[in-house]
Protein backbone atom coordinates (compact mmCIF):
# COMPACT_ATOMS: atom_id res chain seq x y z
CA UNK A 1 0.00 0.00 0.00
CA UNK A 2 2.80 2.21 1.18
CA UNK A 3 4.69 1.59 -2.34
CA UNK A 4 1.57 1.69 -4.09
CA UNK A 5 1.10 5.29 -2.69
CA UNK A 6 4.48 6.77 -3.63
CA UNK A 7 4.21 5.48 -6.91
CA UNK A 8 1.94 7.85 -7.33
CA UNK A 9 3.31 10.52 -6.21
CA UNK A 10 4.77 13.36 -9.23
CA UNK A 11 8.29 12.70 -8.31
CA UNK A 12 8.11 8.83 -8.63
CA UNK A 13 5.28 8.45 -11.34
CA UNK A 14 7.01 8.10 -14.47
CA UNK A 15 9.86 6.47 -12.79
CA UNK A 16 11.09 2.75 -13.74
CA UNK A 17 13.86 1.52 -11.43
CA UNK A 18 15.77 -1.29 -12.79
CA UNK A 19 19.44 -0.48 -11.55
CA UNK A 20 17.61 1.45 -8.30
CA UNK A 21 15.20 -1.59 -7.78
CA UNK A 22 16.56 -3.25 -4.35
CA UNK A 23 17.93 0.64 -3.10
CA UNK A 24 15.73 1.48 0.01
CA UNK A 25 13.42 -2.27 0.05
CA UNK A 26 16.11 -4.43 1.29
CA UNK A 27 18.71 -4.14 4.03
CA UNK A 28 22.11 -4.46 2.27
CA UNK A 29 23.63 -5.96 4.64
CA UNK A 30 21.89 -8.83 4.90
CA UNK A 31 21.87 -10.90 1.95
CA UNK A 32 19.19 -13.07 3.08
CA UNK A 33 16.89 -10.05 1.88
CA UNK A 34 18.96 -9.66 -1.25
CA UNK A 35 18.39 -13.37 -2.18
CA UNK A 36 14.64 -13.23 -1.02
CA UNK A 37 14.20 -10.85 -4.34
CA UNK A 38 15.32 -13.28 -6.42
CA UNK A 39 19.57 -12.41 -5.76
CA UNK A 40 22.28 -14.42 -7.03
CA UNK A 41 19.18 -16.56 -9.18
CA UNK A 42 20.43 -14.81 -12.49
CA UNK A 43 24.30 -15.87 -11.27
CA UNK A 44 22.94 -19.37 -10.57
CA UNK A 45 21.01 -19.70 -14.22
CA UNK A 46 24.05 -18.46 -16.12
CA UNK A 47 26.39 -21.38 -14.67
CA UNK A 48 24.26 -24.37 -14.56
CA UNK A 49 21.91 -23.50 -18.00
CA UNK A 50 24.16 -20.71 -20.33
CA UNK A 51 27.07 -21.06 -22.13
CA UNK A 52 29.44 -17.60 -21.61
CA UNK A 53 28.52 -17.05 -25.45
CA UNK A 54 25.09 -17.33 -24.90
CA UNK A 55 24.86 -14.89 -21.90
CA UNK A 56 26.78 -12.10 -24.20
CA UNK A 57 24.59 -12.62 -26.92
CA UNK A 58 21.58 -11.82 -24.12
CA UNK A 59 23.29 -8.88 -23.17
CA UNK A 60 23.91 -7.68 -27.12
CA UNK A 61 20.09 -8.19 -27.47
CA UNK A 62 19.21 -6.01 -24.55
CA UNK A 63 21.24 -2.70 -26.26
CA UNK A 64 22.48 -2.47 -22.81
CA UNK A 65 25.19 1.06 -23.24
CA UNK A 66 27.35 1.34 -20.85
CA UNK A 67 25.82 4.14 -18.02
CA UNK A 68 29.16 5.60 -17.61
CA UNK A 69 29.55 8.56 -19.72
CA UNK A 70 30.31 6.36 -22.66
CA UNK A 71 27.72 4.47 -24.03
CA UNK A 72 29.75 1.65 -25.53
CA UNK A 73 27.68 -1.34 -26.44
CA UNK A 74 28.28 -3.55 -22.84
CA UNK A 75 27.62 -6.75 -24.78
CA UNK A 76 30.21 -5.95 -27.25
CA UNK A 77 32.75 -5.16 -24.71
CA UNK A 78 32.39 -8.33 -23.19
CA UNK A 79 32.44 -9.74 -26.29
CA UNK A 80 35.93 -8.56 -27.03
CA UNK A 81 37.57 -9.25 -23.96
CA UNK A 82 36.29 -12.96 -24.12
CA UNK A 83 37.95 -13.15 -27.70
CA UNK A 84 40.97 -11.66 -26.75
CA UNK A 85 43.76 -15.01 -26.15
CA UNK A 86 45.33 -14.80 -22.61
CA UNK A 87 45.12 -17.70 -19.38
CA UNK A 88 44.40 -14.55 -17.13
CA UNK A 89 41.85 -12.07 -17.70
CA UNK A 90 40.06 -9.13 -15.16
CA UNK A 91 36.84 -7.61 -14.38
CA UNK A 92 36.77 -4.26 -13.04
CA UNK A 93 33.57 -2.22 -11.62
CA UNK A 94 34.42 1.28 -12.26
CA UNK A 95 33.02 3.17 -9.05
CA UNK A 96 35.53 6.38 -9.04
CA UNK A 97 32.37 8.69 -9.49
CA UNK A 98 33.16 11.92 -9.34
CA UNK A 99 31.00 14.56 -11.13
CA UNK A 100 29.80 17.33 -9.65
CA UNK A 101 26.69 16.28 -7.92
CA UNK A 102 26.34 12.66 -8.84
CA UNK A 103 25.85 10.22 -6.71
CA UNK A 104 23.99 7.62 -8.70
CA UNK A 105 26.94 4.98 -8.07
CA UNK A 106 27.57 5.90 -4.57
CA UNK A 107 23.92 5.02 -4.09
CA UNK A 108 23.36 1.35 -5.60
CA UNK A 109 26.54 0.09 -3.92
CA UNK A 110 25.33 1.71 -0.76
CA UNK A 111 21.80 0.31 -1.41
CA UNK A 112 22.11 -2.69 -2.97
CA UNK A 113 25.95 -3.92 -3.15
CA UNK A 114 25.44 -7.56 -4.03
CA UNK A 115 23.32 -6.56 -7.51
CA UNK A 116 26.89 -5.23 -8.29
CA UNK A 117 28.88 -8.26 -6.78
CA UNK A 118 27.04 -10.63 -8.84
CA UNK A 119 27.04 -9.04 -12.20
CA UNK A 120 30.86 -9.01 -11.44
CA UNK A 121 30.78 -12.56 -11.47
CA UNK A 122 28.93 -13.35 -14.26
CA UNK A 123 30.63 -11.10 -16.78
CA UNK A 124 34.28 -12.97 -15.38
CA UNK A 125 32.35 -16.18 -16.48
CA UNK A 126 31.49 -14.75 -19.89
CA UNK A 127 34.96 -13.53 -20.22
CA UNK A 128 37.20 -16.08 -18.65
CA UNK A 129 38.16 -14.24 -15.69
CA UNK A 130 38.39 -15.27 -12.15
CA UNK A 131 39.00 -12.22 -10.55
CA UNK A 132 37.65 -8.58 -9.97
CA UNK A 133 38.54 -5.33 -8.71
CA UNK A 134 35.85 -2.79 -7.34
CA UNK A 135 37.98 0.51 -7.98
CA UNK A 136 36.47 2.76 -5.45
CA UNK A 137 36.67 6.40 -4.18
CA UNK A 138 38.06 6.41 -0.56
CA UNK A 139 35.70 9.07 0.02
CA UNK A 140 32.60 6.90 0.72
CA UNK A 141 33.11 4.99 3.64
CA UNK A 142 29.74 3.70 3.82
CA UNK A 143 29.41 1.85 0.21
CA UNK A 144 33.33 0.72 1.27
CA UNK A 145 31.90 -0.33 4.32
CA UNK A 146 28.51 -2.41 3.21
CA UNK A 147 30.22 -3.87 -0.15
CA UNK A 148 32.95 -5.37 2.31
CA UNK A 149 30.11 -6.91 4.05
CA UNK A 150 28.55 -7.72 1.39
CA UNK A 151 31.55 -9.31 0.18
CA UNK A 152 32.11 -11.35 2.82
CA UNK A 153 28.70 -12.70 3.43
CA UNK A 154 29.01 -13.97 -0.57
CA UNK A 155 32.30 -15.61 0.01
CA UNK A 156 30.28 -17.55 3.16
CA UNK A 157 27.84 -18.60 1.21
CA UNK A 158 29.69 -20.16 -1.49
CA UNK A 159 28.69 -17.37 -4.56
CA UNK A 160 32.42 -15.85 -4.66
CA UNK A 161 35.68 -17.81 -4.26
CA UNK A 162 36.45 -20.89 -5.63
CA UNK A 163 34.19 -24.02 -6.87
CA UNK A 164 30.60 -21.05 -7.54
CA UNK A 165 27.54 -23.27 -7.00
CA UNK A 166 29.55 -26.39 -7.63
CA UNK A 167 30.20 -25.58 -10.61
CA UNK A 168 33.97 -25.61 -10.72
CA UNK A 169 33.79 -22.00 -11.89
CA UNK A 170 36.19 -19.63 -9.37
CA UNK A 171 36.06 -15.80 -8.73
CA UNK A 172 37.05 -13.30 -6.40
CA UNK A 173 36.81 -9.42 -6.11
CA UNK A 174 39.35 -7.13 -3.89
CA UNK A 175 38.32 -3.85 -3.43
CA UNK A 176 40.82 -0.64 -4.49
CA UNK A 177 40.48 2.81 -2.86
CA UNK A 178 41.05 6.10 -5.09
CA UNK A 179 42.13 9.05 -3.78
CA UNK A 180 39.64 11.35 -5.57
CA UNK A 181 41.07 12.60 -8.82
CA UNK A 182 38.40 12.44 -11.10
CA UNK A 183 40.96 11.22 -14.15
CA UNK A 184 41.18 8.26 -12.61
CA UNK A 185 37.29 7.43 -13.74
CA UNK A 186 38.90 7.42 -17.06
CA UNK A 187 39.45 3.29 -17.45
CA UNK A 188 43.30 3.59 -18.83
CA UNK A 189 44.21 5.80 -15.81
CA UNK A 190 41.89 3.86 -13.62
CA UNK A 191 44.12 1.03 -14.48
CA UNK A 192 47.45 2.67 -14.18
CA UNK A 193 46.19 4.02 -10.69
CA UNK A 194 45.14 0.38 -9.58
CA UNK A 195 49.02 -0.72 -10.41
CA UNK A 196 50.15 1.57 -8.74
CA UNK A 197 51.31 3.78 -11.14
CA UNK A 198 49.78 7.77 -11.36
CA UNK A 199 46.76 8.25 -12.45
CA UNK A 200 47.25 8.94 -16.26
CA UNK A 201 45.76 7.91 -19.34
CA UNK A 202 47.12 6.37 -22.16
CA UNK A 203 46.73 6.07 -25.52
CA UNK A 204 44.06 3.68 -27.08
CA UNK A 205 44.30 1.35 -28.72
CA UNK A 206 45.22 -1.35 -27.21
CA UNK A 207 41.95 -1.27 -25.56
CA UNK A 208 41.86 -2.49 -21.99
CA UNK A 209 39.51 -5.76 -23.94
CA UNK A 210 43.42 -6.27 -25.47
CA UNK A 211 46.00 -5.55 -22.95
CA UNK A 212 44.21 -3.74 -19.58
CA UNK A 213 45.37 -4.64 -16.05
CA UNK A 214 49.02 -5.94 -16.19
CA UNK A 215 48.60 -5.85 -19.49
CA UNK A 216 46.22 -8.66 -19.64
CA UNK A 217 42.43 -8.04 -21.56
CA UNK A 218 40.39 -6.70 -19.23
CA UNK A 219 36.75 -5.89 -18.86
CA UNK A 220 35.70 -2.38 -17.11
CA UNK A 221 31.99 -1.35 -16.62
CA UNK A 222 30.59 1.16 -14.66
CA UNK A 223 28.30 0.52 -11.49
CA UNK A 224 25.07 1.51 -12.94
CA UNK A 225 26.21 -0.51 -15.98
CA UNK A 226 26.35 -3.77 -13.44
CA UNK A 227 23.25 -3.33 -11.63
CA UNK A 228 21.64 -3.26 -14.80
CA UNK A 229 22.45 -6.88 -15.88
CA UNK A 230 21.09 -9.89 -13.36
CA UNK A 231 17.34 -7.93 -14.44
CA UNK A 232 18.45 -8.50 -18.00
CA UNK A 233 19.46 -11.93 -17.58
CA UNK A 234 15.87 -12.84 -15.70
CA UNK A 235 13.18 -10.99 -17.59
CA UNK A 236 15.28 -11.59 -20.82
CA UNK A 237 16.62 -9.27 -23.52
CA UNK A 238 13.15 -8.47 -25.40
CA UNK A 239 12.17 -6.79 -21.85
CA UNK A 240 14.88 -4.59 -21.44
CA UNK A 241 15.04 -3.87 -25.42
CA UNK A 242 11.04 -3.03 -25.09
CA UNK A 243 12.38 0.11 -22.68
CA UNK A 244 13.52 3.44 -24.26
CA UNK A 245 14.48 4.66 -27.39
CA UNK A 246 15.49 2.94 -30.51
CA UNK A 247 18.94 3.69 -29.81
CA UNK A 248 19.29 3.56 -26.03
CA UNK A 249 17.64 0.91 -24.51
CA UNK A 250 16.39 0.71 -20.71
CA UNK A 251 16.44 3.64 -17.79
CA UNK A 252 18.78 5.95 -16.75
CA UNK A 253 19.58 7.07 -13.38
CA UNK A 254 20.19 10.83 -12.83
CA UNK A 255 21.16 12.66 -9.94
CA UNK A 256 18.64 15.56 -10.10
CA UNK A 257 19.63 19.03 -8.54
CA UNK A 258 19.80 22.65 -8.65
CA UNK A 259 17.03 24.80 -8.50
CA UNK A 260 13.79 22.36 -8.76
CA UNK A 261 11.71 21.78 -5.90
CA UNK A 262 12.29 18.07 -6.08
CA UNK A 263 15.84 16.96 -5.86
CA UNK A 264 17.26 13.30 -5.37
CA UNK A 265 18.14 10.34 -7.47
CA UNK A 266 15.44 9.80 -10.15
CA UNK A 267 15.51 6.66 -12.76
CA UNK A 268 13.87 7.34 -15.61
CA UNK A 269 13.01 5.31 -19.21
CA UNK A 270 15.50 6.54 -21.70
CA UNK A 271 12.88 8.99 -24.36
CA UNK A 272 11.55 11.01 -21.10
CA UNK A 273 11.64 14.60 -22.04
CA UNK A 274 13.96 16.72 -19.93
CA UNK A 275 10.51 18.88 -19.23
CA UNK A 276 9.22 15.90 -17.47
CA UNK A 277 12.26 15.55 -15.54
CA UNK A 278 12.46 18.78 -14.27
CA UNK A 279 8.65 20.10 -14.01
CA UNK A 280 6.79 16.51 -13.30
CA UNK A 281 9.92 14.79 -10.97
CA UNK A 282 11.24 17.57 -10.36
CA UNK A 283 7.99 19.56 -9.38
CA UNK A 284 9.18 23.09 -11.55
CA UNK A 285 11.38 25.72 -10.83
CA UNK A 286 11.91 26.86 -6.91
CA UNK A 287 10.02 29.44 -5.86
CA UNK A 288 8.35 29.91 -9.41
CA UNK A 289 11.35 31.35 -11.05
CA UNK A 290 12.06 31.21 -14.55
CA UNK A 291 14.11 28.21 -15.76
CA UNK A 292 17.37 29.40 -17.68
CA UNK A 293 19.30 25.60 -18.28
CA UNK A 294 20.01 22.31 -17.31
CA UNK A 295 23.25 21.19 -17.49
CA UNK A 296 23.77 17.28 -18.15
CA UNK A 297 26.96 15.12 -18.30
CA UNK A 298 28.45 17.38 -15.61
CA UNK A 299 32.08 19.34 -16.91
CA UNK A 300 32.09 17.22 -19.85
CA UNK A 301 28.48 18.18 -21.08
CA UNK A 302 26.84 21.29 -22.28
CA UNK A 303 24.24 23.50 -20.79
CA UNK A 304 20.67 23.03 -22.51
CA UNK A 305 18.38 25.67 -22.90
CA UNK A 306 14.82 26.02 -22.46
CA UNK A 307 14.24 25.32 -26.33
CA UNK A 308 15.45 21.87 -25.62
CA UNK A 309 13.28 21.32 -23.14
CA UNK A 310 11.00 18.80 -24.75
CA UNK A 311 14.02 17.02 -26.35
CA UNK A 312 13.27 13.20 -25.43
CA UNK A 313 16.69 12.07 -23.60
CA UNK A 314 18.71 9.56 -24.96
CA UNK A 315 23.06 9.56 -25.82
CA UNK A 316 22.38 10.32 -29.31
CA UNK A 317 20.37 13.54 -28.81
CA UNK A 318 22.09 14.66 -25.93
CA UNK A 319 25.48 14.84 -28.56
CA UNK A 320 23.07 16.32 -31.25
CA UNK A 321 22.14 19.36 -29.01
CA UNK A 322 25.72 20.40 -27.92
CA UNK A 323 25.92 18.09 -24.34
CA UNK A 324 25.72 14.95 -23.10
CA UNK A 325 24.66 11.97 -20.86
CA UNK A 326 27.25 11.98 -19.40
CA UNK A 327 27.34 9.44 -15.96
CA UNK A 328 23.80 11.11 -14.99
CA UNK A 329 24.69 14.58 -13.07
CA UNK A 330 21.70 16.78 -14.24
CA UNK A 331 21.93 20.14 -12.83
CA UNK A 332 19.20 22.83 -13.13
CA UNK A 333 19.82 26.58 -13.33
CA UNK A 334 16.98 29.48 -13.56
CA UNK A 335 17.34 33.26 -14.05
CA UNK A 336 18.97 33.87 -11.61
CA UNK A 337 21.99 31.89 -12.70
CA UNK A 338 24.95 33.61 -14.97
CA UNK A 339 25.89 31.18 -17.57
CA UNK A 340 29.59 33.04 -17.91
CA UNK A 341 30.05 31.95 -14.27
CA UNK A 342 28.80 29.04 -14.84
CA UNK A 343 30.79 28.20 -17.67
CA UNK A 344 33.53 29.25 -14.97
CA UNK A 345 32.46 27.13 -12.52
CA UNK A 346 32.67 23.68 -14.65
CA UNK A 347 36.23 24.81 -16.11
CA UNK A 348 37.89 25.24 -12.73
CA UNK A 349 36.80 22.26 -12.00
CA UNK A 350 38.50 20.08 -15.33
CA UNK A 351 41.78 22.62 -14.53
CA UNK A 352 41.96 21.27 -11.38
CA UNK A 353 41.17 17.61 -12.54
CA UNK A 354 43.54 17.60 -15.96
CA UNK A 355 46.28 15.24 -14.83
CA UNK A 356 48.72 17.84 -17.13
CA UNK A 357 50.53 15.32 -19.59
CA UNK A 358 48.85 17.38 -22.91
CA UNK A 359 49.41 20.65 -23.37
CA UNK A 360 46.29 21.42 -25.21
CA UNK A 361 44.72 20.54 -21.97
CA UNK A 362 46.85 21.95 -19.84
CA UNK A 363 47.64 24.83 -20.80
CA UNK A 364 44.68 25.20 -23.19
CA UNK A 365 42.43 25.24 -20.20
CA UNK A 366 44.26 27.56 -17.87
CA UNK A 367 44.23 30.12 -20.46
CA UNK A 368 40.40 29.53 -21.25
CA UNK A 369 39.46 30.15 -17.22
CA UNK A 370 42.11 33.41 -17.41
CA UNK A 371 40.11 35.11 -20.40
CA UNK A 372 36.41 33.90 -18.52
CA UNK A 373 38.18 35.02 -15.08
CA UNK A 374 38.85 38.23 -17.08
CA UNK A 375 35.50 38.64 -18.59
CA UNK A 376 33.52 38.21 -15.03
CA UNK A 377 35.88 40.91 -14.06
CA UNK A 378 35.37 43.28 -16.76
CA UNK A 379 38.49 43.21 -18.39
CA UNK A 380 36.74 40.92 -21.66
CA UNK A 381 36.99 41.87 -25.19
CA UNK A 382 35.62 40.61 -28.41
CA UNK A 383 38.09 39.20 -29.33
CA UNK A 384 38.57 37.02 -25.82
CA UNK A 385 35.76 35.72 -26.89
CA UNK A 386 36.92 34.60 -30.53
CA UNK A 387 39.95 33.40 -28.55
CA UNK A 388 37.77 31.06 -26.48
CA UNK A 389 36.05 29.43 -29.13
CA UNK A 390 39.30 28.94 -31.09
CA UNK A 391 40.80 27.96 -27.82
CA UNK A 392 38.50 25.06 -26.80
CA UNK A 393 38.41 23.71 -30.40
CA UNK A 394 41.84 22.98 -30.39
CA UNK A 395 41.73 21.51 -26.72
CA UNK A 396 38.53 19.24 -28.15
CA UNK A 397 40.48 18.20 -30.82
CA UNK A 398 44.12 17.71 -29.42
CA UNK A 399 43.49 16.08 -26.10
CA UNK A 400 44.55 12.74 -25.47
CA UNK A 401 41.27 11.64 -22.77
CA UNK A 402 38.37 12.15 -22.67
CA UNK A 403 38.41 14.73 -19.78
CA UNK A 404 40.14 17.28 -22.32
CA UNK A 405 38.41 16.41 -25.11
CA UNK A 406 35.27 17.53 -23.52
CA UNK A 407 36.21 20.06 -21.09
CA UNK A 408 35.66 22.88 -23.46
CA UNK A 409 31.91 21.82 -23.71
CA UNK A 410 30.41 24.27 -21.26
CA UNK A 411 32.26 27.24 -22.07
CA UNK A 412 31.27 26.19 -25.90
CA UNK A 413 27.41 25.52 -24.92
CA UNK A 414 26.92 28.18 -22.72
CA UNK A 415 28.33 30.74 -25.65
CA UNK A 416 26.43 29.19 -28.33
CA UNK A 417 22.78 29.40 -26.27
CA UNK A 418 23.82 32.58 -23.78
CA UNK A 419 25.89 34.66 -26.46
CA UNK A 420 23.95 37.57 -25.21
CA UNK A 421 25.17 37.24 -21.77
CA UNK A 422 28.70 36.47 -22.97
CA UNK A 423 28.35 40.40 -24.69
CA UNK A 424 26.82 42.18 -22.06
CA UNK A 425 29.55 41.54 -19.78
CA UNK A 426 32.54 42.21 -22.42
CA UNK A 427 30.65 45.19 -24.44
CA UNK A 428 28.29 46.38 -21.67
CA UNK A 429 30.21 45.28 -18.28
CA UNK A 430 27.13 44.15 -16.92
CA UNK A 431 25.75 40.67 -15.53
CA UNK A 432 22.22 40.37 -16.73
CA UNK A 433 21.91 38.00 -13.28
CA UNK A 434 23.50 40.33 -11.21
CA UNK A 435 25.84 37.72 -10.36
CA UNK A 436 29.50 38.46 -11.19
CA UNK A 437 29.80 41.36 -9.11
CA UNK A 438 33.38 42.53 -9.92
CA UNK A 439 31.52 43.97 -13.11
FE1 LIG B 1 45.52 14.42 -18.96
FE2 LIG B 1 43.95 16.31 -20.03
FE3 LIG B 1 45.58 14.91 -21.57
FE4 LIG B 1 43.45 13.72 -20.46
S1 LIG B 1 43.43 15.33 -22.00
S2 LIG B 1 45.53 12.89 -20.61
S3 LIG B 1 43.38 14.81 -18.48
S4 LIG B 1 46.18 16.33 -19.91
Amino acid sequence: EVLHEQNEMPFYKKQLRIALRNCGFIDPENIYEYIAVDGYQALGKVLTEMTPEKVIEEIKRSGLRGRGGGGFPTGVKWEMTRKSKSNQKYVICNADEGDPGAFMDRSILEGDPHSVLEAMAICGYCIGADKGYIYIRAEYPLAIQRLRIAINQAYEFGLLGKNILGTGFNFDIDLKYGAGAFICGEETALINSIEGGRGEPTVKPPFPAQKGLWKQPTNINNVETFANICPILLKGADWFSSIGTEKSKGTKVFALAGKVNNVGLVEVPMGLTLREIIYELGGGIKGDKKFKAVQTGGPSGGCIPAQNLDTPIDYDTLTQIGSMMGSGGMIVMDEDDCMVNIAKFYLEFSCEESCGRCTACRVGNTRMLEILNEITEGKGTMEHLDELKELGQIIKDSSLCGLGQTSPNPVLSTMNFFWDEYVAHVKDKNCPAGVCTAL
